[in-house]
């Protein structure tokens, strides 16, 4: 009897400890209040020439660097009482033209140095720099206006750092595309997917600018990026990676966000992801849940995987008990619809299927002929479209096939331009 006690005790202690722990419990974090965010203009400002980086690619190292010439900045450096000693082994860091103390939380404005005249495009830029010393990690979100979980996440994220705890910065953009968010709205202004023009040039298109500015002056100043997305065009996606895991230290990145979706894509040759990683910078997109809405759970799980990132990078602390699973690694494939009609999914999100299992049925509303979609492998629906009109060979569902781990062959490119 007493030993069978010792057993489930033993037993209990070990199920705490090792495996199925939270990934994050409320008390593990200090949350910022906002009013202990210091307001950039009280901090020191940067010496005036940013050196070059060394990462440009060729194309950019030809074209003339423009130093940010931020226009909210003061006259003259500002020694504001509100800043905290420079006790600490922590860096000072260096970004739009402000020198951010360690131990500091601030909010500064980006305005892309291409002018952009009369359009208001102040950025805000949330930024949590640690006491102690460590990688800059970078957060941004809603490049596509209208994908919305990923502002969340990152205002959640970033004020729940504590920044006489963190180890390292973090850098939060919530809004990446004001122009198109302001609009609801997937595009920049002139129609053109902001995604596909990383790293830019300074005289090609609005988007082109637009990305290079943002690229030199914010992206060349991170350690690692994570962008984060929704499904697009009436779609939804499971909570997962897309990473190029042919890269070692995009790999290695993915592999520090614990247990979560992960597919080996390189994506658009043109997107942050790529443009980033091409530029020696590791970087992944989350992508979660749907466009134009804001999803309670589907904003907890990002924000849970974003802070098992940060304590899997020891950039925050976290139990020396404390065990995260590794990701599960997935390729797939889209089946699309032969008929127009009405979609209606018998499936859910993130459901296993079977091959051969009926997916969801196309009815013509003016026939009333009915056609139905079954599935054309066993795996898990990664992301489907939601009930609505389609035409054929609309991508339907994304079928995630599990997949060893790391897989050392090359990453599909993503031809599908409802990618990242
Ligand atoms: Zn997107």
């Amino acid at each position: 009897m007493r030993n069978t006690l010792l057993f489930f005790i033993a037993a209990i202690l070990v199920a705490l400890f090792s495996v199925g722990r939270p990934l994050y419990a409320e008390e593990e974090f200090t949350p910022l209040e906002p009013e202990n965010w210091l307001p950039a203009a009280s901090l020191p400002l940067a010496p005036h020439n940013h050196p070059m980086p060394s990462t440009l690619n060729d194309l950019v190292t030809l074209l003339p660097y423009s130093p940010v010439n931020n226009p909210l900045l003061p006259e003259q450096a500002n020694t504001s009482p509100l800043l905290p000693k420079l006790k600490s082994q922590g860096r000072v860091k260096v970004l739009l033209g402000y020198s951010v103390p360690p131990g500091t939380a601030t909010r500064m404005t980006w305005v892309p140095s291409q002018s952009f005249s009369g359009l208001d495009v102040n950025t805000p830029v949330l930024v949590v720099n640690g006491e102690q010393a460590g990688d800059t990690l970078c957060l941004t979100a809603a490049i596509h206006g209208d994908e919305l979980n990923g502002i969340e996440m990152v205002r959640q994220v970033m004020y729940g750092l504590n920044p006489e705890a963190l180890r390292g910065t973090v850098i939060g953009v919530p809004i990446v595309n004001l122009m198109a968010f302001g609009r609801s709205s997937r595009y920049l202004p002139d129609r053109r997917d902001l995604n596909r023009y990383f790293p830019g040039t300074p005289y090609g298109s609005l988007a082109s600018r637009f990305a290079y500015a943002f690229f030199n002056d914010i992206v060349r100043h991170c350690d690692a990026l994570i962008d984060l997305h929704t499904g697009s065009f009436h779609r939804t996606n499971v909570t997962q990676l897309r990473a190029d895991l042919s890269h070692p230290k995009v790999a290695a990145l993915t592999n520090d966000f614990g247990k979560i979706v992960a597919l080996n894509t390189q994506g658009n040759p043109n997107s942050l992801r790529a443009a980033t990683v091409a530029a020696g910078i590791p970087a992944v997109t989350v992508e979660a849940g749907e466009p134009l809405r804001l999803q309670k759970h589907v904003v907890r799980e990002g924000v849970e995987a974003l802070r098992t990132l940060l304590k899997k990078r020891d950039m925050i602390d976290h139990s020396v008990f404390w065990r995260e699973p590794e990701p599960a690694f997935y390729q797939s494939s889209w089946v699309r619809t032969q008929t127009s009609g009405i979609l209606f999914s018998q499936v859910k999100l993130g459901a296993k299927v079977t091959k051969g299992e009926i997916l969801g049925t196309v009815t013509n509303p003016v026939t009333s002929e009915r056609t139905t979609i079954r599935s054309p492998y066993s795996g898990i629906i990664l992301g489907m479209a939601l009930d609505q009109f389609v035409l054929p060979g609309f991508a339907s569902y994304h079928i995630g096939l599990l997949t060893r781990s790391q897989s050392p062959t090359q990453p599909p490119i993503d031809g599908d331009g409802f990618e990242d």
